[in-house]
């Protein structure tokens, strides 16, 4: 590996060191470089590889915080939604909903009525799609192939779905452009503490290289996520837990069992989950069970899958669900502010402190949020408020469309979709190698240039970098698996 990390991070004192390349830390970092801030930020794996890009890709308020009366955090919730949605409308985009009612529910008719009028209501003028009544023939003609039986209506409501590892990286690229250092495989391992033990830095591994380094700065932000109660210990070992973590699996079928998004609730304990159209494919989720192992090692289990599948089959029954068309799955973490009891009742509130030897500690929050729990962590940082208005344009944003380069359509509205107006960049190294505009594969739209393109732009170094979090064609069926080979050959290229 080339890189000599130690020849940037280490000529300076920074204003403000993060660890942790999740969405916080990334949205962190790019609010920070905006406000005039030195940042350094080390992420101990790939951007958005720990919860940031293992979430149900919902910009939401979250219809079911409701019913725990949390109405704040439901309208903050929706006032970002519009946000993210006016702001980075390439990844970020309205999805509708229709919830099912049957006989017997426990939550009837009438409340999921009261729900969506009160969701829309909290919106105000940050509405995307009014809600809508729907009578059990209109969840029929929405969704063909529902289950009939007790079937006594529902009603329909608009969130918006996103590209969560993009969205991610995008904060990323826009702290960098600002003039931000930051590395992806770097590991804070302990704190640097002066004479006070107040801190004042941390020491970090490439892990790359080997290569240690102290990074300096006058603040320091943990946004670490599920990590947060393990840098908790390394800057003081006796520290209790601050945050309890609860596994949520999703699992992507096969084919596309409905056109409309689908808000389910489960028979078998109440909850609530999503059938969500993804892609060609059908993207299922979530469980909430407590997990106490490392966060290094969470994986979806056999019952977890089974669950999805068992409860997503009983509104479905047509559909025909098999375990054999199981795309993949994947297990994220909830990084949630500590609270005893049912862990699907604990509060998606953040909270932002500093602990006693000065570091800033990120707790608990939504992705939805994110842009706004950043804002605040600065403003705790600078001492000050800050007034960001409502646009929070990142990397892919803003620019010009040109003209195809010789392109289909389909490739062309593909990479848009990706990258937004930084698709030029892309098309640009076409214009340059006629060769980077073949197709990775047929499972995708995905081009050559693309792979070029997140190892020389997107700070991608390993295959799963790009296959899941710059294409994302982990999540797309391919039978012949040829996008995995060419991309392990273009990384193994890139190493030589
Ligand atoms: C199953 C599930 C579904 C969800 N769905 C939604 C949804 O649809 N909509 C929504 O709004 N929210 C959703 N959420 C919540 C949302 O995903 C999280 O709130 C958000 O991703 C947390 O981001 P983060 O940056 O705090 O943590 P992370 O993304 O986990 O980032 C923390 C980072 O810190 C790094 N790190 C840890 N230790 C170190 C170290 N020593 N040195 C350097 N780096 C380190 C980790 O590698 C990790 O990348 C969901 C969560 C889960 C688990």
């Amino acid at each position: 590996m080339k890189r000599d990390l130690q020849n940037i991070f280490t000529n300076k004192e920074y204003d403000l060191l993060i660890i942790g390349g999740g969405i916080n830390g990334a949205a962190i970092a790019n609010i920070a470089s905006q406000q005039g801030l030195s940042v350094a930020l080390v992420e101990k794996e790939d951007f958005a590889s720990g919860t940031s890009s293992r979430s149900t890709k919902l910009v939401h308020g979250g219809l079911r915080y409701l019913e725990n009366f949390e109405f704040d955090l439901v309208k903050e919730s929706l006032r970002e939604r519009y946000i993210q949605w006016k702001s980075v409308p390439h990844l970020v985009q309205p999805l509708r909903f229709v919830i099912p009612v049957y006989k017997g529910d426990r939550r009837p008719l009438w409340m999921m009525k009261l729900g969506v009028f009160l969701y829309d209501l909290l919106s105000g003028k940050y509405v995307v799609e009014k809600h809508a009544g729907l009578t059990a023939e209109q969840v029929v003609a929405a969704i063909p192939g529902i289950k009939r039986e007790g079937l006594v209506g529902g009603v329909a409501y608009s969130d918006c779905r996103m590209d969560d590892a993009r969205l991610c990286l995008e904060n990323i690229l826009s702290a960098r452009e600002k003039g931000a250092h930051i590395a992806n495989y770097v590991q804070a391992g302990s704190f640097l503490k002066v004479a006070t033990q107040l801190t004042a830095g941390a020491n970090v591994k490439d892990l790359l290289t080997g290569q240690e380094m102290t990074i300096k700065a006058h603040h320091v932000v943990c946004a670490a996520g599920p990590w947060t109660n393990e840098i908790l210990r390394l800057d003081s070992p006796s520290s209790a837990d601050k945050i309890r973590l609860t596994k949520g699996v999703h699992i992507v079928y096969k084919e596309k069992i409905s056109d409309t998004a689908l808000l389910l609730q489960a028979g078998k304990d109440n909850r609530v989950f999503f059938a969500i159209p993804f892609g060609e494919h059908t993207l299922i989720g979530t469980t909430d069970t407590d997990y106490t192992a490392s966060p290094d090692h969470v994986e979806s289990e056999k019952e977890d899958i089974e669950y999805l599948l068992v409860e997503t089959a009983k509104f479905l029954p047509s559909a025909k669900l098999r375990r054999e068309n199981i795309v993949t799955s994947f297990a994220g973490l909830r990084p949630l502010v500590f609270a005893q009891g049912d862990p699907s009742k604990i509060s998606r509130n953040h909270v932002i402190e500093k602990n006693e030897s000065g570091v800033w500690y990120v707790m608990g929050g939504k992705y939805t949020t994110y842009r706004a729990i950043a804002q605040q962590c600065v403003e705790k940082v600078l001492g000050k408020k800050l007034d960001l208005g409502t646009d929070y344009s990142l990397y892919g944003s803003q620019g010009q469309r040109k003209e195809h380069r010789g392109l289909p359509d389909q490739v062309y509205q593909y990479l848009f979709s990706k990258y937004g107006y930084k698709a030029e960049d892309v098309l640009k190294l076409v214009e340059k190698d006629k060769q980077l505009a073949e197709p990775l594969c047929t499972c995708s739209p995905a081009i050559k240039a693309q792979v070029v393109y997140a190892l020389q732009n997107e700070m991608a170094v390993t295959a799963d970098d790009i296959i899941w979090r710059r294409l994302g064609i982990g999540y797309v069926f391919c039978a012949s698996r040829q996008c995995r080979k060419v991309i392990e050959e273009y990384c193994e290229a890139s190493r030589r």
